[in-house]
């Protein structure tokens, strides 16, 4: 493999944000466009992936954890029937006011994700999020670090390093 692990944030990188509102049901999770095809190409070049996300809306009651498992099972099953394409989910549910480490910019996640699975090559390792808050985790925990938005997407990335 060209690179280690390639850790994802969820929300604005993978499926589109919904303005003030929680993913609780699969029908509001909306690839943005590219992305799916992205990850199975990625998956070509990188050992592992690795979904970070924050979901706050558990800690706020509005979704609960099983709610969520069942979002990323059917992610998991529209990326690919066949095989997982991703390695692993971590999520931190707790609310912003909580101030767990797990929350990104927090890099609880991140080292549980390398407790899990020591081999992690951190130096050949990258992140990919919309958010200050990931770039910050990802440069806290020594990965490479990139920012995808509207124009720049996943999808566009990943055509440019694969
Ligand atoms: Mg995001």
């Amino acid at each position: 493999m060209m690179y280690d692990t390639l850790f994802l944030d969820r929300d604005g990188v993978i499926n589109k944000k919904l303005e003030g509102r929680y993913i609780t049901d699969f029908k509001d999770f909306e690839f943005i466009k590219g992305s799916l095809d992205a990850i199975i190409n990625l998956k070509s070049v990188f050992n592992k992936i690795i979904i970070v996300t924050n979901q706050q809306g558990i800690g706020k009651e509005i979704m609960s954890v099983e709610d969520l498992q069942i979002v990323h099972e059917k992610m998991q099953e529209a990326i690919s029937k066949e095989f997982k394409c991703i390695n692993k989910i971590y999520f931190c549910p707790h609310l912003e006011s909580e101030e767990c480490e797990c929350r990104k910019p927090g890099i609880g996640m991140l080292l549980q994700s390398k407790a899990d699975f020591p081999d992690i090559n951190i130096s050949n390792s990258f992140l990919v999020g919309d958010s200050d808050t990931d770039i910050q985790a990802g440069k806290r925990f020594g990965v490479k670090t990139i920012k995808v938005d509207n124009n720049f997407t996943l999808s566009k990335w990943a055509n440019s390093i694969i």
